[in-house]
């Protein structure tokens, strides 16, 4: 068998998902007429205390649509340079929006207030994009899953409100940085403009992903989501999956979160690592010494049916996620001790 720590995006839905979508009740969704959907984007938008949610295919249709609605073509938006919207959507930000990025030097794909402060253009100096959008994302994915401290989002808020500029959360794993710092989708909901967050990652979901707004920024998404070919018929069968996600799969991120913990300190003590980035949720940043060359590790994980994935520059990442059971753990400590 295949232990597969590649993302938390290769979860398969358990017979109790399954049977959720299964029994769906469902409708036209370009109609508005899926119950299950409609129920789903009532309770999302409920829970961030916003007007508006709507469902997705994908976290980065749920991105491309808050990077269009927050800008206009030539705009540009303030992000890490770890930016999933940057690096892992097909360069969408300035194919859909025309947009550019003015890319921070972040820690660990998260940075300050001051960084933002000092990236904003000049609205009257017209040689220069106008700034009108910072989008962080919470956990960061290439920064190692670590999450940001809140009181630095207000602040970066705070300064977002005096410029004008929208403010978006890539939250594809907020709920893994919510259970790890006890904090609550109400508090993220009142920092932000938008917010987008995945049911495919850590809640394990097949597929889905819902942006979050109020209706005044809302109420173009359903428009650019058509334009984006992102308007689903009978989609109630997927937004059942993540109404039971929602119900059930929350809480036991800390599991993914330990397991990562420990994996992160096998590591550390392992004789050919050479950097462990600290572990804070479910994700596992780590490069490795001379004793092994990248191909090599991942060749002789491969051999023990353990696949984990490069990030190019020499890092390794792997993912904890809720098909990633106890049996499996033990095996994969056991592996790694004995590399
Ligand atoms: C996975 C991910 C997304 C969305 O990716 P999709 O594959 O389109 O669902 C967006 N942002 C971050 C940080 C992610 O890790």
């Amino acid at each position: 068998m295949i232990i597969d720590l590649r993302s938390d995006t290769v979860t398969k839905p358990s017979l109790e998902m399954m049977e959720a979508m299964m029994t769906a009740k469902v409708g036209d969704d370009v109609y508005k007429e899926d119950e299950t959907i409609n129920a789903l984007e009532e309770k999302v938008a409920q829970q961030f205390g916003k007007s508006h949610a709507m469902f997705f295919p994908s976290g980065t249709m749920a991105n491309q649509t808050a990077l269009k609605l927050h800008t206009n073509p030539g705009d540009q938006v303030i992000c890490d340079q770890y930016a999933h919207i940057y690096n892992y959507e097909g360069g969408g930000a300035s194919f859909n929006s025309g947009i550019s990025c003015k890319l921070l030097d972040g820690h660990r794909g998260m940075f300050t207030a001051s960084q933002v402060e000092e990236a904003i253009n000049p609205p009257e100096f017209y040689h220069s994009p106008l700034t009108t959008l910072v989008e962080i994302e919470n956990t960061t994915n290439k920064g190692g899953g670590a999450c940001w401290d809140f009181n630095e989002i207000l602040k970066i808020k705070d300064l977002c409100k005096t410029h004008n500029l929208g403010f978006h959360l890539d939250g594809a794993r907020l709920w893994n940085a919510l259970v790890a710092k006890n904090e609550t989708t109400v508090q993220y909901g009142a920092a932000f403009n938008t917010i987008s967050v995945c049911l495919s990652k850590g809640l394990g979901c097949p597929i889905g992903s819902v942006l979050v707004g109020d209706e005044a920024i809302m109420k173009n998404a359903i428009r650019i989501r058509k334009i984006l070919g992102g308007g689903m018929r009978q989609g109630g069968f997927l937004a059942a999956a993540g109404l039971y996600a929602l119900e059930h799969n929350i809480e036991r991120l800390e599991e993914d979160h330990i397991k990562a913990k420990q994996l992160g300190d096998v590591l550390l003590k392992s004789s050919f690592v050479k950097k462990v980035e600290p572990v804070e949720t479910n994700i596992v940043i780590f490069q490795l010494n001379e004793k092994y060359s990248e191909n090599d590790f991942l060749e002789v994980l491969s051999d023990k049916n353990i696949k984990i994935i490069s990030m190019g520059n020499g890092k390794l990442r792997l993912v904890t996620h809720l098909n990633y059971s106890d049996n499996q753990h033990d095996k994969v400590v056991n592996v790694l001790e004995k590399l």
